[in-house]
């Protein structure tokens, strides 16, 4: 029986549609379980630019910063995409995660029998998958030293893999410990034949592993890996990796879920967590309810289970959504052709009422 401020930024495009269903859902878990959730809504993105001049406000930091946790719906869209870089709504969602020293990125990509056809590969193969992806998110290459010089055919673009040992214990720590409230197996996933810094990575994971010996820890070089993800995803229980190889291979894992309306993932690793669906704010199908709210449904079960450490009431959550699948239950981007579909009110109903049961 607890008692969390949740901060919720809305966004931009599906972001508030597909929100108010994450927050409904939580309201009815936090009445099942006897929690209170007080849920704060801030500014973010094209939405706090068009209020306040700025994608990610000093106030929505601060409230952020204050509660137990953020869900986070999504931002962006064609009207603010001419703004200077500093202003673009992406520009936002790299500060606050930033500010928020989150330096794990969790994506899991888990496939659902009943949406086996949604993806583009065989099934056969896809069956039982349920990956969990391991993204370290505020080091490596995006953020090592680098820069344009030089001129005509002489310029030169450089960027730079950096990677220190405390960087590696941590995101390494975040994958065991996961790993040991899963199947208990971690691939580390790296380019050690070729890169220096994979190098350590690797002799930084094979320490560390001495700490978890119920842990089995294998490693995988990242073209490997990218064939093994599509040739045989069930190998996998967790993977860990760096930034650059984490954000390209989290892609990949996704897309063997089927479609991007069923991810969510979470931002973890500082005082507090950011979960949001991986999807953006689809401004294709914004504001007609077609929406599928079970990435931000997954996400606010992620914000339980890994942000609140309520873990029953994450799998309560998990359960119902694959409840609702089981039903036959589906909205548009994951319907078979000529399948009814539901919209997004719909679906979440639907999943609050097998909560409620
Ligand atoms: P997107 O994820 O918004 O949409 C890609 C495709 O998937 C679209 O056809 C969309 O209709 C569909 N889709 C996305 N979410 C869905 C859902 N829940 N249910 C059903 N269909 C869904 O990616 P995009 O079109 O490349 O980007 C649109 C905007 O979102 C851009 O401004 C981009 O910068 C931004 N974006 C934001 C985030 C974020 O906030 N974390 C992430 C990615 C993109």
């Amino acid at each position: 029986m607890g008692s969390y401020t949740i901060s919720v930024i809305h966004g931009d495009g599906i972001g508030p549609e597909v929100g108010v269903e994450g927050v409904r859902v939580m309201q009815t878990i936090g009445a099942k379980f006897g929690h209170t959730f007080t849920f704060t809504e801030y500014l973010a993105g094209g939405a706090a630019l068009d209020k306040v001049g700025v994608p990610m406000p000093d106030d929505t930091i601060k409230g952020v910063k204050d509660s137990a946790a953020l869900l986070f719906g999504a931002i962006g869209g064609p009207k603010w995409e001419s703004l200077p870089h500093h202003l673009k709504p992406e520009a936002g969602l790299l500060k606050i995660r930033k500010e928020l020293g989150a330096f794990a990125n969790l994506r899991p990509a888990v496939v659902y029998d009943e949406l086996l056809d949604a993806s583009t590969i065989k099934p056969e193969v896809l069956k039982g998958t349920d990956v969990l992806v391991v993204r370290e998110l505020t080091g490596g290459i995006y953020f090592g030293p680098g820069g344009i010089t030089g001129d005509g055919a002489n310029r030169v673009g450089i960027n730079t893999e950096v990677y220190s040992t405390a960087e590696i214990l941590r995101i390494g720590k975040v994958a065991f410990e996961t790993a040991r409230l899963r199947r208990k197996s971690v691939c580390s996933v790296d380019k050690a034949n070729v890169l220096v810094s994979s190098q350590l990575w690797r002799e930084v994971m094979i320490d560390l592993s001495k700490s978890y010996p119920d842990v089995k820890l294998s490693h995988m070089y990242v073209d490997n890996c990218a064939m093994q993800l599509v040739r045989n995803p069930r190998q996998f229980d967790v993977i860990v990796t760096t930034n650059i190889f984490g954000d390209i291979l989290s892609d990949e894992a996704s897309m063997i879920a089927g479609s991007i309306g069923m991810l969510a993932s979470a931002s973890i690793g500082g005082p507090v967590g950011l979960f949001e669906p991986i999807h953006g704010s689809a401004p294709d199908i914004a504001g007609q309810q077609k929406a599928n709210p079970l990435a931000m449904i997954g996400s606010a079960a992620m914000l339980l289970r890994f942000g609140l450490k309520l873990i029953a009431e994450a799998d309560a959550i998990e359960a119902a959504i694959r409840s609702v699948l089981k039903d036959g239950l589906r909205t548009g981007d994951i319907a078979k052709p000529g399948e009814k579909t539901i919209g997004t009110k719909a679906m979440a109903d639907a999943v609050v009422e097998r909560l409620k049961k």
